[in-house]
């Protein structure tokens, strides 16, 4: 969204040092301000109870924004609500207001728990957030603005039984996780049915969270959600807040299963703001120095700072680094680090030491994001592009505090989407955010769901309402292999076991292995077998939450992969050797003098061995064999073929490999921005010459078996993909390829060689340069 105020300044080359002078450093490419401005307030809306608005008033808000009424406007309508309204725009007044004034019960006696008017609950509503941690914020901070004794509770994984049934007979306001509604509150419907029955407002908050299969299977649960509120009577109303997204309306309604024209979009944050500086920054060297020097000298200026980095270690480093800077600045302040699976405590002493400027700088991973409520902070160092628009946005939200000016600082990365947005700053400042892509359709996902869905309720005819066309099918293939079972009153589910326990929402489903702590014997989560043999192979070093374990043992016949915490100082990365071949073409057309193409496919495909990288400088260590079995992957697949004939014929076939597997390389770089996509859900395989095809040809397919939407995307948006593709490599400043163009660091076929040239000359036949 283009800010018409905002302006591209292109600063000469000098040099200077400090924060307040970092705009004159040569290693900024450019520099983007967006004017401050005063914001627009609205009368409080009238249907809100007197006692409430007093009460949200205490909270220090004299009035609420425009666009908070504006949502909370058409909510109390009856409209469901996209409010798209970016990080700090005070999104949670907007939904609030309706589900106050929905859920408080008039005159009751909160401090005596027989009052029945409290009991009564005239109205109930439902909270969603993608963490635990975010609920437990929303709780403080909608605890803050109720009236006293409003009856609100968390409901999650850590609730005792006490305070599951407390939350389900007697709050007025549940805030939850799609998780706890999938295995606990939907199964359990008839338990839930007084609540069910009440509940008017359903918010789902971070909903860009919700994207490829975890969107798939969110998505599921809230149709299920709906079916059974529907059962009891109840037609609840969505507010579905996110950051800013492109399209929030089709997203939004993508989320919940109804036509976009049922929902109202709020997309214009009217709450006062500082002006904003966005400063893109190319290092020399590695970004995390720079970050470590630029958080440093903003803290010396006296401007409470965040930089985020890319991992834990990272964090660690920048962050001792930086206090390293800040003392030869003559700073006695202090910065700390942060990482993802702190304790809730150690995250609110963490916010208290920032707000209260104890701490006054703070290096943190990205996964800080999910975990911590600091807004307001006068800096924001960002080193490497957070893989999306939308998280750039995310992070770069922090900073701005109550009318006060800031400041946000990307460090590029050598990566060819940072390369390609400091080449085209337009492209980060003023096109619309990525739409998140899910697809509600996806058999994998929505199979298993109907399983679950026809337990709490027989499904019938009527149910394609909620869960469209694709039911159909997958109903008769559920009743086919027997999960199923036709009677006259709809179809039924036939197994003793509970359905939902089948369905992990956070995993891509099918025979999942079970990642294991070995001494404390904790799950860490759940991994399919194909990911397993590249992410959990004896000897990988696993990521996960940002903590760093080594695998020892991975057991297929078990399901389970044992890891133990360590930090060996260096990652692995996984050989492939893989095949693919093309089962059906559901869309073709031509591109260039070649053609592109989406359909399925099934990726045979085996891990060879790994290689052992430094954790810092990626240099490869060494290799090592592994003897792991074959897999087979059917999933959804875009891919570009060119036939020989068409192909210069000076390229030899060496070079047309090299090539194509460079074009690959620098297309699965650029994909994110085309496709939203993370690089873990997305791979490639390239070859001079395919089967299937008779041609050239370079696959990208989606990681999740039966696809997750991001191949499809990338063959909807191929022309824009392919052509940027095209312009990153060609005018990249390396001579052989670089990181920043054709290396990929997460290369399966290292063995392969990579030709910049032959790339460009591929990409160019597809993509013309106009
Ligand atoms: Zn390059
Ligand atoms: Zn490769």
């Amino acid at each position: 969204m283009s800010d018409p105020r905002a302006t591209v300044v292109h600063v000469p080359i000098g040099s200077t040092t400090g924060w307040t002078k970092i705009t004159q450093d040569s290693r900024v490419r450019h520099v983007r301000r967006s004017a401050a401005r005063a914001g627009i307030t609205a009368p409080w809306p009238d249907w809100l109870p007197p006692g409430i608005v007093a009460s949200v008033a205490a909270a220090d808000i004299a009035e609420p924004w425009a666009h908070q009424v504006a949502a909370a406007e058409a909510a109390w309508r009856g409209r469901h609500v996209a409010l798209a309204t970016g990080a700090a725009s005070g999104k949670s007044l907007g939904y609030l207001l309706p589900v106050l004034a929905a859920t408080a019960a008039p005159a009751g006696d909160p401090e005596d728990a027989d009052d029945w008017r409290w009991r009564r609950r005239p109205c109930t509503a439902l909270y969603l957030a993608p963490t635990k941690a975010l609920a437990h914020d929303q709780l403080r901070a909608s605890a803050e603005l109720g009236l006293r004794g409003w009856p609100i509770a968390v409901l999650d994984g850590d609730s005792t039984p006490a305070e599951r049934d407390w939350a389900r007979d007697y709050a007025a306001y549940v805030l939850t996780n799609p998780d706890m509604l999938h295995y606990s509150v939907l199964p359990n419907h008839q338990r839930w049915a007084a609540f069910l029955r009440a509940l008017r407002f359903v918010v789902v908050d971070e909903s860009h969270r919700y994207r490829g299969v975890f969107g798939a299977q969110v998505a599921a649960v809230l149709r299920r959600l709906r079916r059974l509120a529907g059962h009891y009577g109840a037609e609840p109303v969505f507010v579905v807040a996110s950051a800013t997204v492109g399209d929030a309306a089709q997203a939004s309604a993508a989320l919940i299963g109804v036509d976009s024209s049922a929902m109202t979009v709020i997309e214009q944050d009217q709450s006062a703001r500082g002006q904003v500086e966005i400063v893109l920054w190319q290092p020399d060297g590695h970004p995390d120095d720079d970050a470590a020097i630029l958080l440093a000298e903003a803290v010396a200026a006296d401007q409470q700072t965040i930089a985020f980095v890319g991992s834990r270690r990272s964090a660690e480093i920048v962050a001792l680094n930086a206090q390293r800077e800040l003392r030869s600045l003559g700073s006695d302040r202090l910065i700390g680090a942060y990482r993802a699976g702190y304790l809730a405590k150690d995250r609110r002493e963490l916010e208290r030491a920032l707000q209260t400027g104890t701490l006054n700088g703070v290096a943190a991973t990205n996964a800080l994001e999910l975990g911590v409520d600091i807004a307001g902070l006068d800096a924001v160092i960002i080193s490497g592009f957070p893989g999306t628009r939308a998280a750039f946005r995310q992070q770069a939200g922090r900073a701005g505090r109550k009318g006060r000016d800031s400041r946000v600082v990307l460090v590029a990365r050598k990566h060819p989407i940072d390369a390609y947005l400091l080449d085209h700053p337009s492209a980060l400042f003023d096109e619309p955010v990525e739409s998140a892509v899910l697809d509600p359709a996806q058999p994998y996902v929505l199979g298993p769901q109907l399983a679950a869905a026809a337990q709490e309720l027989p499904l019938t005819e009527a149910d394609s309402s909620y869960f469209g066309e694709a039911m159909h099918p997958l109903v008769e293939q559920l009743v086919r292999n027997q999960t199923l079972r036709r009677r006259p009153g709809g179809w039924y589910w036939t197994r003793p076991e509970r359905a939902v326990d089948g369905v992990d929402l956070r995993s891509s489903g099918g025979d999942r292995i079970e990642i294991i702590e070995i001494g404390t014997g904790r799950v860490l989560g759940g991994i399919d077998p194909m990911s397993a043999d590249s992410a959990l192979h004896p000897g990988a070093v696993y990521v996960h939450r940002g903590d760093t374990y080594l695998c020892d043992e991975l057991n297929g016949e078990e399901h389970e992969a044992l890891v133990r915490a360590a930090r060996p100082g260096y990652l692995t990365q996984p050989q492939l050797q893989a095949g693919i071949a093309i089962s059906s073409v559901r869309a073709g057309r031509p591109i260039g003098v070649g053609r592109i193409s989406f359909g399925e496919v099934a990726v045979t495909s085996r891990v060879t061995g790994y290689l052992r990288r430094d954790e810092l400088s990626g240099t490869v260590w060494d290799q090592t064999p592994l003897d792991l079995p074959e897999r087979t992957l059917r999933t959804a697949a875009t891919w570009w073929s060119l036939d020989l004939a068409a192909i210069p014929e000076e390229l030899s076939l060496a070079e047309l490999a090299a090539g194509a597997h460079g074009a690959e390389h620098a297309a699965l770089g650029l994909l994110p921005i085309f496709a939203r996509c993370d690089r873990w859900d997305v791979r490639g395989h390239s070859t001079s010459s395919h089967p299937d095809t008779g041609a050239l040809t370079v696959f990208v397919y989606d990681l999740q078996p039966g696809g997750a939407g991001f191949a499809e995307r990338a063959y909807e948006l191929a022309d824009g993909w392919l052509a940027t593709t095209r312009a990153r490599v060609s005018s990249c400043d390396c001579e052989h390829g670089c990181p920043a163009c054709i290396v990929s660091a997460e290369c399966g076929a290292p063995g392969v060689g990579l030709d910049k040239g032959a790339a460009v000359a591929l990409l160019s036949l597809l993509a013309p340069e106009q």
